[in-house]
C-alpha cells in the first residue's frame, strides 16, 4: 500500500549517490513503512544542473503547452487519488477522508496555476515621447528551492510545485523526511504527463545540510519555505547573504473570537472540528478561544462533549473521527503545554493525556481557564489542544487576540455586521475568516505577516511570487 521511496533528479527516479537509508514511520503503529535514500553533496549539485537545463526548457515553452503537461498531470493524480491519499495516511497519520481532501485540493491547485500561468500578464505604459513603448514584462524567477514540512505532505508540496511550473520556473523540492511518500507519487504524476527532465527535481536528506546547500547556491534565485518561525529566520538570514526572493509560510497562533449574539452551540461545533482537523497540526488552526463571558459556560461545555466523544484510532479505519500526531516530538511538546498550564491554574476538562495504547495519539485536550503567561497562549502548539477563556468587551479582546508574535490566521464570528466589519479592519492577520474557518483556497492568497512570515502562496500573488518584473523601453 506504500509507495517506493526514491528521490527524482534530471528526469530519472533513483537512490543515486546515497549511502544513508531513514526509516519512515507509520504513526499510528510506530511501525517502519520504508526506507528513504539522501541525496549525496554530489546529487545536490546534479539538481542544480538539472534545474538549469530544465529552466531554459521549460521557459521556452508557451505557457498554453506547460498548462496542458500540468493538466495532464492533475487528470493523472484524479485517478489514483485513493493510492495517494493511502499513502499520505499511512506517513501522517491524517484520517483517511482529510487525506482524500488533500489531495483533491492539491489536483485542483495544480489545475488553478496551470491555468493562471497562461495570464501572467504584462503591460504598456505610454511612452514621455512620441514612438517611445514601455513594456512592463513578467519573467519567470529562474531555478527554485522549496522546503515542505510533514503536516501537509500534499498540499504544502503542491502550493509550490505548481506556483513555480506555472509562472515557468524549475524546482528543487525537498519535502519532509517523515512524509516523503505522496512528494513522490506526486512526482511520479508530473513526470509520467510529459514534463521535461529536470523542471522538478525531488531530494531528501538533512534538511540543514540540504538547505544550506541550495540557498547558498548561485544558481537558486528563490526560496519557499513552510515550516516553523524558527527555522523561517535562519533560511531567511541565508537567502539574504545572496539576495534570493523569499516566501515563508511560517507558523501561527489563530485566535477564535466568539461574540455574544451567536448560536453558541453551531459555532463550537465548526470550531471544535477545525481545532481537531489533522489532530491540531495546521498553521491556521484556530488556537486561542475567546468567547464573550456571558456564553463562556455554554460554549466550552458543548466544545468539551464535542472533544470528548471524538473516536481515536488508525486514520485508515473509516471510523475513526482523529489520527495520531504526525511524530513523537509532537507528544512531548503536548505534555508539556498542559503541565504548563495547569501549573499555572488551567483546567483540564477533557483529554490531557496520551491514550494507552501504540502509536503517537494525544487525547482531543480543552483547557479552560488559562492564564495569559501560560505557554500554550502565546507559542504555537500545533496539536490537539484548545485553550478557552473568557472576555469582556471588544477593545480587551483585540488586544488579546493582537498581542502575540505572530500574524498568520484570525477568525471571528458575530451575526452584527457593524461588528464584523470592526474586527476584521482591528484583526492584525494575514488573513481573517468572519463566521468561517474557510481561509485557504487556490484563487485566494495564502498567507501571514509578522513572525508567521511573508509572501503569499495562493491566488494571482501566488503566481508573481515566481515572476520578475523587467521592465523594456523600446524607442
Ligand atoms: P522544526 O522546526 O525542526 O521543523 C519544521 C520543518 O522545517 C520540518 O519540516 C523540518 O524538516 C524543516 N526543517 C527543519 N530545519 C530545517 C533546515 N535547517 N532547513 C530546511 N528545512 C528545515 O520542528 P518540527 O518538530 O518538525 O515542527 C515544530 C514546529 O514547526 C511546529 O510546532 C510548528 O510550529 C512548526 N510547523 C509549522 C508548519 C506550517 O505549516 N507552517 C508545518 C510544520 C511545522
Amino acid at each position: 500500500m506504500y509507495t517506493t521511496l526514491e528521490m527524482l533528479i534530471d528526469g530519472r527516479f533513483g537512490r543515486f549517490g546515497s549511502t544513508v537509508a531513514e526509516p519512515v514511520l507509520n504513526p499510528a503503529t510506530e511501525q517502519p513503512l520504508a526506507e528513504l535514500p539522501h541525496a549525496s553533496r554530489d546529487d545536490l549539485e546534479a539538481a542544480v544542473a538539472a534545474a538549469e537545463r530544465g529552466f531554459a526548457v521549460w521557459k521556452a515553452t508557451s505557457a498554453y503547452e506547460r498548462c496542458r503537461i500540468m493538466r495532464k498531470a492533475a487528470d493523472l493524480m484524479r485517478s489514483r487519488l485513493e493510492a495517494i491519499a493511502t499513502v499520505l495516511t499511512l506517513e501522517q497519520g491524517k484520517v483517511i477522508a482529510e487525506a482524500r481532501a488533500e489531495v483533491a485540493t492539491s489536483i485542483d491547485i495544480l489545475e488553478w496555476y496551470a491555468e493562471e500561468g497562461r495570464r501572467a500578464y504584462g503591460r504598456i505604459v505610454p511612452g514621455r515621447v512620441a514612438g517611445v513603448r514601455q513594456m512592463v514584462l513578467k519573467e519567470p524567477v529562474g531555478i527554485v528551492a522549496a522546503f515542505t514540512p510533514w503536516n501537509f505532505p500534499a498540499l504544502t508540496p503542491m502550493r509550490k510545485i505548481a506556483g513555480a511550473l506555472g509562472a515557468g520556473c524549475s524546482i528543487i523540492l525537498k519535502a519532509s523526511e517523515e512524509t516523503p511518500g505522496t512528494a513522490v507519487e506526486i512526482a511520479r504524476c508530473l513526470q509520467e504527463a510529459g514534463l521535461p527532465p529536470g523542471v522538478l527535481n525531488l531530494v531528501f536528506g538533512v534538511p540543514a545540510e540540504v538547505s544550506a546547500h541550495l540557498i547558498s547556491h548561485p544558481k537558486v534565485r528563490k526560496v519557499s519555505f513552510t515550516g516553523s518561525t524558527a527555522v523561517g529566520k535562519q533560511l531567511a538570514k541565508m537567502a539574504a547573504e545572496t539576495m534570493k526572493r523569499t516566501t515563508m509560510e511560517l507558523g501561527g497562533h489563530a485566535p477564535v473570537i466568539v461574540f455574544d449574539d451567536v448560536d453558541v452551540e453551531a459555532v463550537a461545533k465548526v470550531a471544535a472540528a477545525g481545532k481537531y482537523r489533522n489532530a491540531g497540526q495546521v498553521c491556521i488552526s484556530p488556537t486561542r478561544f475567546f468567547v464573550h463571558e456571558s456564553r463562556y459556560g455554554a460554549f466550552l461545555k458543548c466544545f468539551t462533549e464535542i472533544a470528548s466523544s471524538l473516536k481515536l484510532g488508525d486514520g485508515l479505519d473509516p471510523t475513526t473521527q482523529m489520527g495520531p500526531m504526525a511524530n513523537a516530538r509532537r507528544l512531548e511538546a503536548m505534555d508539556m503545554f498542559v503541565a504548563d498550564a495547569k501549573a499555572r491554574g488551567a483546567t483540564v476538562t477533557t483529554g490531557g493525556e496520551r491514550p494507552a495504547n501504540q502509536g503517537f495519539f494525544y487525547k482531543p485536550t480543552v483547557l479552560a481557564d488559562v492564564p495569559p503567561e501560560a505557554k500554550v497562549m502565546h507559542e504555537e502548539p500545533f496539536g490537539p489542544i484548545a485553550p478557552i477563556v473568557p472576555f469582556r468587551n471588544f477593545d480587551e479582546v483585540v488586544e488579546r487576540a493582537n498581542g502575540v508574535a505572530y500574524g498568520l490566521a484570525a477568525y471571528a464570528f458575530t451575526n452584527d455586521e457593524k461588528r464584523a466589519t470592526a474586527i476584521a479592519d482591528a484583526l492584525q492577520w494575514g488573513m481573517v475568516g468572519i463566521n468561517s474557518l474557510a481561509v485557504s483556497t487556490p484563487e485566494t492568497p495564502f498567507g501571514g505577516i509578522k513572525d508567521s512570515g511573508h509572501g503569499s502562496e495562493g491566488g494571482i500573488e501566488g503566481l508573481e511570487a515566481y515572476l520578475n518584473v523587467k521592465f523594456v523601453s523600446q524607442a
